[in-house]
């Protein structure tokens, strides 16, 4: 019996390693008893990537290249990937050789055993800045305790069965959060550690910290609703405060005793006007992801393959 088993790797500006990359992924994915398909996701890169992979897909039938129209973010590159490929099973790793592939026979071997999600656990995150460790271990911290997800060490290095790859695709987000959405429908699954080595080349990696802030609050309140609850608790803890300091005046005028402090004034506008504010920025976050969503834009589009009119 023969199957196909896909590789999904996204691309974004890559150029100096990744033909000799996808090689390698392709060699260490090996196949004896299955057919390998590779579908890069150039991800609008400016470099020369999307012609590298063209040219290694001359050369390996077993390599597709699909070019999004401009830089859609890892999370649309890695959707296209997935909603084009074709095999019994799916594995997404990264195109620098981060998710190491020597990891994928293995990882094969417990699918074949029969459990729908193989997940690749970061054990050590590498040589990363100690600051960058603690705000993602903070993320995982609010994620876990309000959004009900312990993703600590979880990467998208993940092999998805067929049928995992459908729900996936089945869900009508656009915004995604590809690991926690895997690990929010909880299939079966396995974990494997391992240990990110450094990128293959060099090269820096292409998440700047303001990027990865952002993606972080993004995710979060993808999964939890708990910061707009927040606004209510901080509602009524203003509430309460200006009850008290309202009652505190009122016993000051009737006993005769003027108002004296500005002080009291002076708190009230900052606290109620800090309160205002951050509330309306997060429901405005909220809003602005609503807003987002009922637009329904698809989150990535695919450049088209220009023929010529005969
Ligand atoms: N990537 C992408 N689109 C982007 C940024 C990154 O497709 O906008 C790809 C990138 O080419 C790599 C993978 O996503 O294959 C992980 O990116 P990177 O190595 O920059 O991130 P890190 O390893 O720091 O998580
Ligand atoms: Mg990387």
């Amino acid at each position: 019996m023969s199957f196909l088993i896909s590789l999904v790797v996204p691309v974004y500006n890559e150029a100096p390693i990744i033909a000799a990359n996808l090689a390698t992924i392709l060699a260490a994915a090996g196949a004896d008893d299955y057919a390998l398909e590779l579908i890069a996701v150039d991800d609008g890169s400016q470099d020369e990537s999307a012609a590298e992979i063209s040219r290694a897909a001359d050369a390996d039938a077993r390599i597709r290249l699909i070019r999004l129209t401009r830089n859609f973010g890892k999370e649309a590159a890695l959707h296209a990937g997935l909603a084009q490929a074709q095999g019994a099973a799916v594995i997404v790793l990264d195109g620098d050789l981060q998710h190491p592939p020597q990891l994928i026979a293995q990882m094969l071997a417990i699918w074949r055993s029969g459990v729908c999600v193989v997940e690749g656990i970061k054990s050590d995150r590498g040589h990363e800045a100690l600051h960058h460790g603690l705000l993602a271990r903070g993320f995982y911290g609010l994620l876990r305790r309000f959004g009900g997800l312990d993703l600590a060490g979880h990467s998208d290095f993940k092999l998805l069965d067929r049928v995992v790859v459908d729900a996936y695709l089945a869900f009508p987000e656009k915004q995604r959060f590809f690991r926690g959405m895997i690990s929010w429908a909880a299939y079966p699954s396995a974990q494997i550690p391992f240990v990110v080595p450094e990128r293959a080349g060099g090269g820096a990696s292409h998440w700047s910290k303001l990027k990865l802030f952002a993606y972080a609050i993004s995710n979060l309140t993808s999964f939890s609703s708990a910061p707009l609850r927040l606004v209510t608790y901080l509602g009524a803890a203003t509430l309460l405060f200006g009850l008290v300091i309202g009652a505190n005046s009122l016993l000051q005028k009737f006993e005769g005793r003027a108002i004296s402090g500005f002080t009291t004034v002076n708190l009230l506008i900052i606290i109620i006007g800090g309160a205002i504010l951050l509330s309306l920025g997060i429901i405005g976050h909220y809003l602005a992801r609503l807003y987002d969503e009922v637009k329904g834009r698809p989150s990535y589009l695919i450049q088209p393959e220009r023929k010529p009119p005969t």
